[in-house]
């Protein structure tokens, strides 16, 4: 059997594996830390159980596709169920909105309760819609870098719309335009951190991003956001890949021959043969620490990174009926915040929180009683700041506007805490800067400035993963995964 190696046990790692193994390859993975799943992990504490990263899960059906391609039930190993209510928005005039699966009862609380309209939401749902329609074979399915993406009739049909995906504006501009009530637009700009970018420089083609969401839905997996780590490993344990924890690739070997080809990787001073190679690396640290000898993509590299985070996971003593699954907590002024992340590179003393407690629907999560909260603020990508000053801070400014917007002293009941900043994230999971999202999106031609899934330099070596293309979060590093198996040909025997 010709063999493949996968470097990385992230999502979009996993997903190569499983789809490399499908094809007649047999796969070895290499990873870094002792278990898969990368910024898709678990935190457990006193009784408690986290989601470390990813908390809202969109497009299950690239997880489900991977079952199928192996001719599995996916039922019988990932069950996952609908969101009704998808978020609670908190604004500090003391407004409160929730979010929902059922359109017109949204656009209807937003008409009852906001100075707009449901006319506005269902105008500014179907512009969502139609950039999905023409961005989605271009920018999300297709290898942007392959001439013959552009061969299929739907991508020129798509070429030939490019006009509607509203790409010479803002995001936060177009969303003005859309709606009378500035929370509503606030509420939909909010969208731009969706791949960690800023919508008041972003353009307006991130408007796409509510389509996954009201579309598609918001779902949760039965057993949490692990759980989908878990149920794509059993599938992969049971094709016969082989996960190689604690196990840190230090290079990508090639051949030197004037068209250079893959020839495995090395790994604690020992080299391991493959014909195919697929790194699930960050980007940058692929150029930076495994390819030695190989020109990097300079602008490629030097491109603004998307925002990192910092959250705080506490478990609380108590529970809070006003709070749902998703709780997002605004800025009293938006713009100020993003200024502070993208101009000032530091954090906003109003910034928005984003609570997330998986016990409200997974009781398991959390003991008697008590929930698990998942409180995270957006902040920039680590260029040295002085985290433990602006942690310290942040941390006083959060509890203070939980406290104040739900009426209750919430310190009093978090009885115990693990925080994660840019560096932790950098360190455990390999993002450059801690960024949670590679690059940005805050350039009209950011889709263009991701690299390849392919190297043009080394035959047989692949790029998946959140830092390349299509992008960060789980659907699109999924769909990287796919890319890369639509550009290999299936082994025969
Ligand atoms: P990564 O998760 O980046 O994993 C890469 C793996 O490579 C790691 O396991 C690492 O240990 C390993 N590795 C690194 N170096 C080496 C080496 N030299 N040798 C071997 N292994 C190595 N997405 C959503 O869809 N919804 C969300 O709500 C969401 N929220 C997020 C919140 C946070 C706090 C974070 C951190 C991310 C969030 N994301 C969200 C983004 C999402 O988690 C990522 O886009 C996605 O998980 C990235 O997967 P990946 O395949 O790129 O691999």
């Amino acid at each position: 059997k010709p063999k493949a190696i996968v470097i990385g046990a992230g999502i979009a790692g996993i997903a190569s594996a499983i789809r490399l193994s499908i094809k007649g390859y047999d796969v070895d993975v290499f990873e870094a830390g002792s278990k898969a799943g990368g910024k898709l992990g678990e935190i457990k504490m006193n009784g408690f159980r986290f989601d470390a990263g990813p908390s809202l899960f969109t497009m299950p059906q690239y997880v489900d596709e991977l079952f199928k391609l192996a001719g599995k039930n996916p039922e019988d190993y990932f069950k996952y169920t609908k969101l009704k209510e998808i978020c609670r928005y908190f604004y500090e005039d003391g407004l409160r909105l929730n979010t929902t699966s059922d359109l017109d009862q949204f656009a209807k609380e937003i008409e009852e309760k906001t100075h707009s309209t449901a006319a506005e939401v269902y105008r500014y749902l179907k512009k969502s819609k139609t950039i999905y329609e023409v961005t989605h074979h271009v920018f999300l399915e297709r290898s942007l870098h392959k001439l013959r993406s552009y061969l299929h009739w739907d991508t020129l049909k798509s070429i030939f719309r490019f006009g509607q995906i509203d790409a010479f504006r803002t995001q936060a501009s177009a969303n003005q335009s859309f709606f009378k009530d500035r929370r509503i637009t606030q509420l939909f700009n909010r969208y731009a951190t969706y791949n960690g970018s800023d919508p008041y420089q972003a353009p307006a083609t991130l408007n796409v991003i509510p389509h996954f969401e009201y579309h598609f839905g918001a779902f949760i997996p039965k057993n949490g956001m692990y759980g989908i780590v878990e149920a794509l490993l059993k599938l992969a344990e049971e094709l016969g890949i082989r996960f190689n924890y604690n196990q840190k690739v230090e290079e990508i070997l090639y051949n030197n021959e004037s068209k250079p080809k893959i020839n495995g990787v090395k790994v604690n001073n020992r080299s391991y043969k493959a014909d195919v190679v697929v790194s699930n690396l960050d980007i940058w640290f692929t150029y930076k620490n495994l390819l030695t000898g190989i020109a990097e993509p300079k602008k490629l590299l030097t491109q603004e990174r998307s925002s990192s985070a910092l959250i705080f996971y506490w478990g609380m003593d108590g529970s809070y009926s006003n709070l749902g699954l998703h709780n997002i907590f605004f800025a009293e002024d938006y713009e100020k915040e993003f200024n502070a992340i993208w101009k000032d590179k530091t954090i906003s003393s109003d910034p928005t929180i984003y609570i997330n407690i998986t016990s409200k629907h997974l009781r398991n999560d959390a003991p008697a009683d008590s929930e698990n909260w998942f409180v995270m603020i957006n902040v920039p990508a680590n260029s040295g700041q002085n985290w433990d000053q602006l942690i310290k801070e942040a941390r006083a400014n959060m509890i203070k506007k939980i406290s104040r917007m739900l009426n209750r002293n919430i310190e009093k009941d978090i009885i115990c805490e693990q925080v994660l900043d840019p560096r932790s994230i950098e360190s455990k999971t390999g993002s450059y800067q801690g960024s949670l999202y590679g690059n940005s999106s805050n350039s009209q031609f950011s889709a263009f400035l991701r690299h390849a899934n392919f190297s043009s330099k080394v035959k047989n070596l692949y790029f998946c993963g959140g830092s390349v293309h299509p992008g960060g979060g789980i659907p699109l590093a999924l769909l990287s995964a796919k890319i890369i198996d639509d550009d290999i040909s299936p082994v025969v025997y």
